[in-house]
């Protein structure tokens, strides 16, 4: 048999995935691959990445990996979802309505075992397409159905988390007069910002794009830091949101600041190394997916038709559960990456166990 095709079946025992599917349309130059990773919760879902990959082989390792996080995310999150994730492959410029129709009718074919949503550049426009084919579809715009922007359910997430972790590490949960170092103040981090103001936090920002920079200003004051200080800030909170493999092995131990807890995904480079080097520091790390999952809740509100005051409510309970996260590993002595994939894990089996229990 040929190695090359046996490879993925590999991969796919590995990460325990339930079900890959290529999805091709020569004439619409349309490589797509569907992963569902667990669907255990509730149907698949996650959003689609449409990115140029060196290799199929590499947009299939992407995949399968961003699909798992989303069944732990949503898993933690206490949501009735599972974990799914797509991949186009293809320059983002060739993109076309075509296209994502035709990518929408192989979502439709899985009759709503995978739900798709936006990601690396696709968007709303695309969303709404895609809805042509299917109804398995979220983010589209808010006058066709849609919850529309999900960064400010994001930003008001992690501002729980935040403020969960000052009540672990500091005792009390009170933003006033804590410095918050926010790197990236696009959609969610000018949110978090907005949040962070109005409780009376001193803001400091890092941004490599100067007008989002001279927004932050002008809307919540603070000050400035460039991009290779940004680490070393004399701070109470690190907030990474911007892009992911920022904490790493290079710069951990120039951290001065004891709790990093922001939007950005996959913060750390390493997720194994780095959990456990920012232990060993005693850097309070609140894990990505856990602080990151309001977004996920506005999607599943308008998946279930509730009002966005539920994803709002649903957001508000990120700060109990990064608090449970954070006192499990100390009271395990884990790192809290190792706790919330243990929650996560916890819920699913206790779940399957159920289903087991109903089969005749
Ligand atoms: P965004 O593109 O609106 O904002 C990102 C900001 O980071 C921009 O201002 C950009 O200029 C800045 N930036 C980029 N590279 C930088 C760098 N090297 N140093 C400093 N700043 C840099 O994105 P967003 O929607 O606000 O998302 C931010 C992060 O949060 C991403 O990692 C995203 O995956 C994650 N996230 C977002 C959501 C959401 O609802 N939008 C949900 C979950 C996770």
């Amino acid at each position: 048999m040929d190695s090359t095709v046996a490879e993925p079946f590999a991969w796919m025992h590995e990460l325990d995935h339930e079900q890959v599917v290529y999805c091709h349309n020569k004439e619409l130059g349309l490589k797509a691959i569907i992963a569902i990773h667990d669907t255990t919760l509730g149907p698949a879902l996650g959003g689609c990445r449409f990115y140029d990959y060196g290799s199929e082989a590499d947009a299939l390792k992407d995949v399968l990996r961003l699909s798992r996080g989303m069944t732990y995310k949503a898993a933690v999150a206490g949501l009735d979802l599972g974990g799914g994730k797509a991949v186009i492959m293809g320059d983002p410029a060739t993109k076309t309505d075509a296209m994502m129709r035709a990518f929408g009718r192989h979502v439709a074919s899985l009759g709503g075992r995978y739900i798709t949503a936006e990601d690396m550049n696709t968007n709303e426009h695309d969303m709404n397409t895609i809805r042509r084919e299917t109804e398995w579809v979220t983010g589209v715009s808010k006058h066709i159905g849609g919850s529309g922007d999900p960064g400010p359910s994001t930003a008001f997430g992690v501002f729980q988390g935040v403020r969960a972790c000052l009540e672990v590490v500091y005792g009390s949960s009170d933003v006033r007069g804590r410095t918050i170092a926010i790197q990236g103040v696009g959609s969610v981090g000018f949110q978090l910002a907005r949040h962070l103001h109005e409780g009376g936090a001193k803001l400091v920002y890092s941004d490599v794009n100067d007008r989002n920079i001279a927004r932050a200003m002008e809307s919540f004051g603070g000050q400035v830091v460039d991009g290779k200080d940004f680490w070393a800030t004399e701070c109470d909170v690190l907030a990474p949101c911007a892009i992911g493999g920022v904490v790493h092995e290079r710069n951990i131990g120039s951290i001065r600041a004891p709790i990093i807890a922001g939007s950005a995904n996959n913060v750390l480079e390493d997720e194994a190394r780095d959990s456990v080097l920012l232990t060993e520091q005693q850097i309070t790390y609140a894990p990505d997916y856990v602080i990151n999952a309001g977004g996920l809740m506005a999607v599943s509100a308008e998946l279930n038709g509730w009002p966005h005051e539920k994803a709002m409510e649903d957001a508000a309970g990120i700060f109990d559960t990064v608090k449970r996260v954070l006192n499990k590993a100390t009271s395990a002595g884990i790192t809290t990456l190792a706790a919330s994939d243990a929650l996560a894990e916890e819920r699913i089996a206790n779940a399957a166990s159920l289903q087991r229990m109903r089969l005749p």
